[in-house]
């Protein structure tokens, strides 16, 4: 199984320091350099941002409108040195809550592997649904949040302005953490997204069903009754429906935000199962609590601390032969990793 390697993992490009902390610049702004100015100024009202920008000098503003125009046609070129085996490559990624005024993600670098299961960990606050959220642009209608840095999708980038949001969704699916079924039936559930692609003929929507319930474990349960409302089922059955409505649209990725937490244990293995099964399909990225969890069920674990990706490794080295002492700490369960 290939793995997550170093490299890969933690690497930072040589030439780009972190930005400098968007919320203490204000005193400082003529002096810093166009990166910095530039990420200060999108966290601006406009006004604001055009009377800042006019009071640089005429040299100062032509590198920040470079800056910008680089930094624009870079995001709209696809990665020349993706690596087939990645479905997602990260790098630099840096995000701010608030306008710029509490970073919550800092220079995160790690890629995440085609058709195998990829486990968020770390105490809770550390940035694991955050980061999940940004793989498929959650955080879109939020103008109060910053990014800066590179989400590489299949070798292109998510936020370029190319890259259309209806395109990333049906490609990159969301399971979260309560189940949120549709208030209408089991079938219509599934059939929702289907019909909204534009696909009408009734035999095809059928047989989209019955495959999407037989992919999430759910057919047997509900195919002599598919016109019962969604809302009737089990909670661990309505989260089965809610991954058989995502993978409806024949996702490539698939994101769960701690699917299992609302759940019983029985229900929860039958999850497990699932995202076992699914991951010959799918490539799934979970967020989870349980370390049990993340060693049951996925190929490769990353471990977030304050906002930092920490270490990212195969499942089996995180677990064994963790190399840094936050995460041993961590392993250990010290709720304190303060150091
Ligand atoms: P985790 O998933 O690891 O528990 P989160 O990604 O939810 O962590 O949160 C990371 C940090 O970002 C936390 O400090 C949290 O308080 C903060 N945060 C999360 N959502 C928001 C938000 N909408 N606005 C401001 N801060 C937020």
């Amino acid at each position: 199984m290939a793995e997550i390697t170093k490299k890969t993992a933690v690497t930072k490009p040589l030439n780009q320091e972190p930005i400098n902390d968007l919320a203490n610049v204000e005193s400082d702004f003529k002096k810093l350099d166009a990166r910095s100015q530039y990420y200060y100024l999108r966290k601006l009202k406009p006004f604001k941002r055009a009377v800042k920008f006019v009071s640089l000098s005429h040299q100062k503003q032509k590198d920040l409108l470079a800056f910008r125009k680089q930094n624009r046609s870079q995001k709209s070129k696809p990665k020349t040195d993706f690596n087939e085996e990645n479905i997602f490559e990260v790098r630099n990624f840096n995000l701010w809550y608030n306008n710029g005024d509490k970073q919550a993600l800092f220079d995160i670098n790690f890629d995440i592997k085609k058709n195998k299961v990829t486990a968020l960990i770390g105490p809770s606050g550390c940035g694991k649904s955050t980061f999940l959220r940004n793989l498929n642009r959650m955080h879109d209608l939020d103008n109060s949040i910053i990014t800066e840095g590179d989400i590489w999708f299949n070798g292109e980038n998510i936020n370029s302005k190319k890259y259309s949001l209806m395109e990333l969704r049906t490609k990159v699916g969301m399971v979260f953490q309560k189940p949120t079924p549709f208030n209408m039936s089991i079938y219509d559930n599934i059939a929702f997204g289907p019909k909204n692609h534009g696909i009408k003929d009734k035999n095809t929507l059928d047989n989209i069903v019955k495959e999407s319930l037989m992919d999430a474990a759910l057919w047997e349960d509900v195919k002599n009754d598919l016109q019962a409302p969604a809302t009737s089922l089990s909670g661990g059955q309505q989260q089965r429906l809610c991954i058989a409505r995502s993978i409806a649209l024949k996702p490539d990725v698939l994101l769960m935000d701690e699917p299992t937490s609302a759940l019983d244990p029985i229900a929860t293995g039958k999850i497990e199962r699932l995202i076992k099964k699914l991951s010959d399909k799918v490539t799934i990225v979970i967020v989870t609590h349980s370390m049990a969890q993340a060693q049951r069920i996925s190929d490769n674990t990353v471990f977030f601390l304050k906002g930092k990706v920490i270490e990212a490794n195969t499942t089996k080295k995180i677990f064994t032969r963790p190399k840094t002492k936050e995460l041993r700490h961590y392993l250990n369960g010290d709720e304190n990793n303060d150091q």
